[in-house]
């Protein structure tokens, strides 16, 4: 998500009234309480550039603002929960829609049943820092779901629109029973399952998300760390070179042989010792820092799914995601990127097509 987004909905939801001021700015008038907890005035112009930028550092007042704003992105409890009860996507062809989704390159699937379900999702937003000689910062989130443990691709992209559109119907008074955007606001859901239990998923999920964001700036690093190294290698050939040279000229003298043989030493020596300086300048470290959590509670259509390889098969629950409106995504068993698209082992293990036929858990066994 945007920052500038994420921002505004952070402040809007503590009853902060932000506004836009051009294309770079947001005006934001803070009530007496978190004027005192913030340090801040009651009202602050922030520098914000529309767009998903590279750098997502928001300074204001000499402070990072992000930090400064933590605190009430937790101040909601680490898991306030939502719940879209009246959300409908009705799945007219149930067999027609999974045969647009869900594709096996070694097997057939066969739907068994679709029937109406509840899911819950863990969504935790990281703020993402990528550290080497130069510094990076994303915002990403991240979305699981508890029950399942498929992946609803691109959810935490819709779910602003849908509090939008709920909150203006709310204002005018609209929000008519079954109209999709109604949604209660709770802080325990029966149905939720224990978050912790997801944690785990949703570390895995934030660590490839990580790697995608931070492709490029890995990629950057990469290459100059490979150029130096280049140089480096071509300046010392050059010089070993030159040694050598004058060794062959003067290579009888015994002195001379000798004070060839030392300057030889130490200049490997120094090109070692260059060759690691240049690998701890572009040395990466990337932290990972969860800002929220977001408990989401959504009816959906569950897909039960036979899947076949020879004479085997599986039941996979597989869900309709209201909110993308898409079939969401089942896990690689091995690098655990969300696929729709895969492989199957002999053993019916997920396998995406960069994967296969290397499966973990069939080489666990004995
Ligand atoms: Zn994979
Ligand atoms: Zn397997």
């Amino acid at each position: 998500m945007e920052l500038r987004a994420f921002f505004t909905q952070l402040l809007s939801r503590h009853d902060c009234l932000v506004e836009e001021v051009g294309d770079a700015g947001l005006r934001v008038l803070f009530p007496r309480d978190i004027q005192e907890s913030l340090r801040v005035g009651e009202l602050e112009v922030f520098n914000m550039p529309r767009g998903d930028g590279q750098s997502l550092s928001l300074v204001h007042g000499g402070r990072d603002f992000i930090e400064v704003l933590e605190p009430l992105a937790f101040s909601a409890g680490l898991f306030s929960a939502v719940a879209f009860p009246r959300l409908t996507f009705p799945v007219k062809d149930p067999d027609g829609f999974l045969a647009s989704h869900l594709t096996i390159q070694n097997g057939v699937f066969r739907l068994k049943e679709a029937r109406p379900g509840r899911c819950s999702y863990l969504m935790v937003h990281f703020r993402m820092v990528a550290t080497a000689d130069t510094r990076s910062e994303r915002l990403v989130a991240v979305t699981v779901n508890e029950r399942t443990r498929t992946i609803p691709v691109g959810m935490a992209t819709q779910l602003p629109y849908l509090f939008e559109q709920g909150g203006s119907k709310e204002r005018d008074g609209v929000g008519a029973p079954g109209s999709s955007a109604d949604f209660t606001v709770s802080e325990s859901l029966e149905t939720a399952s224990d978050p912790r239990l997801t944690l785990p998923a949703i570390r895995e999920q934030a660590q490839i998300a990580a790697r995608e964001i931070f492709h490029d700036f890995i990629n950057n690093l990469n290459r100059r760390l490979e150029r130096d190294l280049t140089r480096l290698q071509q300046y010392y050939l050059t010089l070993a070179g030159e040694i050598e040279k004058r060794f062959q000229k003067k290579g009888r003298d015994p002195e001379e042989r000798e004070r060839a043989t030392s300057r030889m030493e130490a200049t490997k020596a120094d090109y070692l010792k260059k060759i690691r300086d240049a690998r701890d300048k572009y040395a990466l470290e990337i932290v990972m820092e969860p800002v929220s959590a977001l408990c989401v509670e959504l009816p959906v259509t569950m897909m039960e799914v036979v899947l076949q390889r020879r004479k085997e098969s599986r039941l996979v629950s597989i869900p309709v995601n209201p909110i993308t409106r898409s079939l969401e995504s089942l896990v690689c068993g091995k690098c655990r990127k969300s696929v729709l698209n895969f492989h199957l082992c002999d053993s019916l293990h997920i396998l995406c097509p960069a994967c296969f036929p290397d499966c973990p858990a069939c080489k666990k066994k004995p």
